[in-house]
């Protein structure tokens, strides 16, 4: 499955996600610190 870099605007915390979990971090925020992300805050590897 191919990953994305989901890097927070908020805490800048760096993580690589599925696209599974681009939904839900888009869906719900940073897992870190829950702020609201954007489809700018993804970059495709
Ligand atoms: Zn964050």
């Amino acid at each position: 499955m191919p990953t994305v870099q989901f890097t927070c605007s908020d805490c800048t915390q760096t993580i690589e996600v599925n696209e599974e979990m681009r939904e839900t971090i888009l869906d719900t925020g940073c897992p870190v610190c829950t702020t609201p992300a954007s489809e700018d805050d993804f970059e495709d590897e």
